[in-house]
């Protein structure tokens, strides 16, 4: 993605509400109980971290009018786009298990929808945007740090193919925010599907609202499950249909060692994207057990853990739906078990068949899943970097002899490998297949460049400790191409050396 070049755009247009937006508001026209009216509270010196221009572009923004002073105006909440209605969410959660009956954007601000170039809604959103009815004791604020790092992450994902929430614009505000000391301030600009989060349905569940959780379902079902308005049980089939949409989500995210950290059920968006990247990581050494998040000292949110905490959310949300499901309390408990109780299987199924194309398989066999489970606790043993070692694997397909020696020198027990590769290579020669035709696709699943957690690290201290953004711009571009091997960028590839080893992130809200 090219950064942007402002050279030869025309000069500023006048201070009024700049045009190049076209905002199609809905949720601001769902009943005031869903969200407070709230503008962004302004910044002091607001300044153009990155604009996503491809991202504007897909979102039919009419991006080239603006100059980089007016886009850091309008990203950072200072100036207001002509058909914006600025509102803060209402939501709760479960976070760690307790329920909390209010959270909300306490400080983010949904400035309103767009109908991007394929036609789907998406929403525009300040995060740190300033104190909103749902701060509570925050300061409605972000520090820089976590800005690059959603940017980074939500981008990479995008990249890898894995439904996530983008970023369009990141803003220094010139401000200090507090946190365990004085950080400088940013403003990330959230692109979503839409912001509706199990927790939104827990918010009036929770309230006895009936009338709310379903006025809330049906909005969701026209926005992102529209087929479901002719079904014959609308609700049940809407649980069935973010639960698939999970299932998919979680197992890409185990294929690519991603670990979010933060579960809860008001990071949960019932679209299917990943949302919130606060202590999130990917994976170096493979790990199950791996947790990074300094809150999450049982683990509840560990790697292998994501599966099972994902179904105990849309537990939480089916039970938020149970009364529009049946008038009939039983039945409609029966009804709702049962794709809960079912996303187990389903997730396990998508998860195979991710892990069988990463290992180079393009059918499927009884005994796959004994393969992959060998080469998973092959890997575990072997401290093998998950995701270096399944590249590594892209090459042995092709290539054979040189490029096993050197899959085997990172092994701590080589052997190992040597015993298991048999099974997958006799596996292999009963398809059709050439070496070359596996090694290609299996390049497709099996990313070179992930956001290594170090990588990240530095750029964010290069941001803070000299206002030196290239590090993180470099990074950025590279995480755009994730499955090329890109000449000059080795090194973000590779894994950490132990010094650079991070080993826990934190929230930084
Ligand atoms: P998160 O951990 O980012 O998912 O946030 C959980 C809840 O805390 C949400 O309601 C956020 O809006 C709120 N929150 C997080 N950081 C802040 C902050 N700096 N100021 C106000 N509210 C915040
Ligand atoms: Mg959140």
């Amino acid at each position: 993605m090219p950064q942007t070049d402002f050279s030869e755009l025309p000069s500023p247009p006048s201070r009024a509400a700049p045009p190049g937006f076209a905002f199609i508001n809905s949720y601001a026209a769902l009943p005031a109980n869903f969200f407070s009216r709230q503008g962004p509270v302004p910044v002091a010196n607001p300044r153009l971290i990155r604009f996503n221009q491809e991202l504007a572009s897909e979102l039919g923004i009419d991006w080239q009018v603006l100059d980089p002073p007016t886009l850091a105006s309008i990203f950072s909440g200072n100036l207001m786009p002509s058909g914006a209605e600025p509102i803060a969410m209402a939501y709760a959660g479960h976070q760690f298990g307790q329920f909390v009956p209010q959270l909300g954007d306490g400080r983010a601000i949904l400035l309103g929808e767009v109908i991007d170039r394929s036609g789907m809604r998406r929403d525009i959103q300040l995060k740190g945007a300033g104190r909103t009815a749902y701060s509570r004791g925050g300061d409605g604020r972000a520090a820089v740090g976590p800005v690059l790092r959603e940017y980074l992450v939500g981008e990479a994902m995008h990249a890898l193919g894995i439904a996530a929430t983008r970023a369009l614009a990141a803003v220094a505000t010139g401000e200090t925010v507090v946190r365990e000391r004085g950080l400088p301030g940013a403003i990330l600009t959230r692109v979503a599907a839409s912001h509706v989060r199990v927790g939104t349905f827990e918010y009036f569940a929770a309230r006895r609202d009936l009338g709310a959780v379903k006025r809330l379902a049906d909005y969701v079902i026209e926005r992102h499950y529209p087929d479901l308005k002719a079904a014959e049980h609308p609700y049940l089939e809407l649980l069935r249909s973010v639960a698939a949409r999970q299932a998919k989500l979680v197992a890409s995210w185990m294929h690519v060692g991603f670990i979010h950290g933060v579960m809860n059920t008001d990071n949960m968006t019932v679209s299917g994207e990943t949302i919130d990247f606060g202590p999130c990581a990917f994976m170096d050494g493979y790990d199950p057990e791996t947790v990074f998040s300094s809150i999450d000292g049982v683990g509840r949110y560990k790697f292998a853990n994501q599966p099972p905490a994902a179904q105990w959310n849309l537990a939480r949300f089916a039970e938020t739906l149970l009364p529009l499901m049946d008038s009939d309390a039983n039945r409609a408990a029966a009804a709702a078990n049962e794709v809960i109780a079912a996303f187990a299987d389903q997730f396990e199924e998508l998860w195979l068949s991710g892990m069988c194309a990463k290992l180079g398989l393009f059918t499927r066999e009884a005994e796959d899943l004994e393969l992959v489970s060998a080469w998973l606790e092959l890997m575990q043993r072997n401290q093998c970097d998950y995701t270096l070692t399944f590249r590594r694997l892209c090459d042995a397909v092709e290539a054979g002899g040189a490029a096993e020696a050197q899959l085997c020198a990172s092994l701590v027990h080589p052997g190992e490998y040597q015993q298991w590769a048999p099974r997958w290579r006799s596996r292999l020669a009963r398809e059709p297949q050439t070496a070359k035709e596996r090694a290609a696709s299996m390049r497709k699943v099996n990313p070179a460049f992930i956001p290594r957690n170090h990588r990240i690290e530095q750029a964010i201290t290069a941001a803070i400790e000299r206002d030196d953004f290239a590090p993180f711009e470099e990074l950025q571009l590279v995480l755009a191409r994730p499955f090329e091997d890109q000449k000059g960028f080795e090194a973000y590839a590779a894994a950490p050396q132990p010094a650079e080893r991070v080993l826990q992130t934190f929230c930084g809200t």
